[in-house]
């Protein structure tokens, strides 16, 4: 297999998974992920890479691993912004948008999901362009834009239609059903929720949480009997959830429909269930929604002083698992900021480490770590070495402190040349080094012969007073073909000894 196909394979590989991870199955798709990074990393491929963290960053925040998934996104997104790489920015916004949704920030999770729409590339594979819709759809809901959301779906539900993808248009339907319910718009719900039973006859099924969809859409039409059909697997165990939730919520529809129906008996069966599961599987949410149906409950029986009870210990629950809430989007966000700030923070020493202290040009140990990676390219690369005359006599006849303010105004002085044409670093005592990419010898003589005027006309006297102040520079350009640093600066060197040599006050290319 040639370098070349490998690649292809390892983007049509990553593309696949971005386009299948759906609830069920996000160990599969975690580890999956996981083998796929490690070949992008092998392959240099660092867009692979940030996609495949991506994925995993997805598949946290879905496993509620807020901090460490939001940080992740963060980071992929920051690295796509500065390579204006849109796909791998839409992707980041996707995972942001469910993440701020699961933190309960929809405003934000809006923004986000907007985003992951508008700068999806338009030749983004259908099945991802599809799952960021879906999400946009989502986020619209969490701001009651329904009608809004509505059109998402419908277009999730054009794509998924063409591609085939019966689990997607499930997920489509299923919201589509659920904003009609919730309109009160009983006969697109029916008909929704009957297409929503055609696409899982094909063999998909339906999960819980559909299930309930469809149950609700039955109580609102007054179809007890198909509710009880429906939500028959519930009460059999025949139907798995991953979660539990969306098990719990099937229960509590069928008790409510139970006490609508006249039925508190059998109501009162459905929530004792309820309790149950919420016990065994860790449901907070879940079990303080069922003290709501428990006090309707006891209500419809004329259990007047239960009911009240019931009330307020749903209450009380309500405002204890809304403090929780609270501290754990508290917490994900610190994960998400401290990091950050961490980050910052080794971002400044290592630009603090970059920099000479008396000028604030870069240092020698930038030179040496940055001009390598610059040698590498196919551009022309010119440097040039300049050291001020007779500085000596400067610090012996003036002082060494106007020493120091001269070599801080050339600081300044080279620091405007180079701006925007390259670097200019302090190598050491009164040397500095001009780097100039995309300048061959000629065009770097005649940038430095400009560097030189500057530095002769440049009004000095407030200075140094009658001590002229002038420089000296040997310029080198990389010659064509791989070249490292040490030849390049003997080479200025040695032209800086001749201008020396010349007379000082002088460029030698
Ligand atoms: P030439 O024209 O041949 O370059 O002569 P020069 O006097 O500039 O060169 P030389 O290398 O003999 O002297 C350089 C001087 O720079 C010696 C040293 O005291 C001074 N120097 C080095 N670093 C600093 C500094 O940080 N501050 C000050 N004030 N002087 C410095
Ligand atoms: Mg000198
Ligand atoms: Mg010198």
């Amino acid at each position: 297999m040639t370098a070349d196909v490998a690649v292809r394979d390892l983007t049509a590989d990553v593309t696949r998974l971005e386009s299948s991870s759906s609830i069920d199955e996000l160990v599969t798709v975690r580890q999956r992920a996981t083998e796929l990074r490690g070949l992008a990393v092998a392959a240099g491929d660092d867009e692979a890479v940030r996609r495949c963290d991506l994925i995993i960053a997805d598949v946290l925040v879905r496993e509620g691993h807020l901090g460490p998934g939001g940080h992740s996104a963060r980071g992929a997104l920051e690295w796509a912004e500065e390579r204006g790489n849109l796909y791998v920015q839409a992707r980041a916004h996707r995972v942001l948008s469910n993440f701020y949704r699961l933190l309960g920030d929809f405003s934000e999770s809006l923004a986000h999901g907007v985003q992951a729409v508008s700068t999806l590339p338009a030749g983004a594979a259908p099945g991802v362009r599809a799952r960021h819709l879906l999400m946009l759809g989502c986020s619209l809901d969490d701001n009651g834009s329904y009608d809004e959301s509505d059109v998402r779906y419908r277009e999730v539900l054009r794509i998924s239609g063409d591609t085939g993808d019966d689990g997607l248009t499930l997920r489509a339907l299923n919201n589509l059903a659920y904003n009609a319910y919730e309109r009160g718009d009983e006969p697109t719900a029916t008909a929704l929720a009957a297409r929503m039973r055609e696409v899982a006859a094909r063999g998909r099924g339906l999960a819980a949480k559909e299930l309930d969809t469809i149950a609700r859409v039955e109580m609102m039409a007054g179809r007890f009997a198909a509710l009880e059909e429906t939500l028959a697997g519930v009460l059999d165990g025949t139907v798995v959830d991953p979660d539990g939730d969306g098990l719990a919520e099937c229960l509590l529809t069928l008790a409510e429909a139970r006490r609508l129906n006249g039925h508190p008996e059998a109501a009162q069966i459905a929530l004792d269930r309820t309790a149950e599961l919420c016990e065994r599987s860790g449901l907070a949410r879940a079990a303080v929604q069922m003290r709501r149906e428990q006090a309707a409950l006891f209500a419809a029986t004329d259990r007047f002083r239960d009911a009240y009870e019931e009330l307020l210990r749903y209450q009380q629950s309500l405002s204890t698992l809304q403090n929780a809430e609270r501290e754990t989007r508290a917490r994900a966000m610190q994960a998400v900021f401290e990091a950050d700030e961490a980050r910052q923070a080794i971002e400044q020493f290592r630009e603090l480490a970059n920099r000479d202290a008396l000028t604030g040009l870069y240092n020698r140990r930038y030179v040496d770590e940055r001009l390598p990676s610059l040698l590498d390219r196919d551009r022309p690369l010119s440097v040039a070495i300049v050291d001020l005359d007779h500085f000596k006599q400067i610090n012996d006849s003036l002082s060494h402190a106007i020493g120091d303010a001269v070599l801080q105004q050339l600081g300044t002085l080279l620091e405007q040349a180079v701006t925007g044409a390259g670097a200019a670093a302090r190598l050491g005592g009164e040397e500095f080094l001009l780097i100039l990419p995309g300048y061959d010898a000629a065009g770097a003589a005649r940038f430095c012969e400009d560097v030189a005027r500057a530095i002769r006309e440049f009004p000095w006297r407030p200075i140094t007073g009658d001590h002229p102040v002038t420089a000296s520079i040997g310029v080198a350009a990389a010659p064509a073909g791989p070249t490292t640093v040490p030849p390049l600066l003997a080479a200025a060197d040695h032209n800086l000894y001749i201008a020396k040599r010349a007379g000082r006050d002088r460029v030698v290319a």
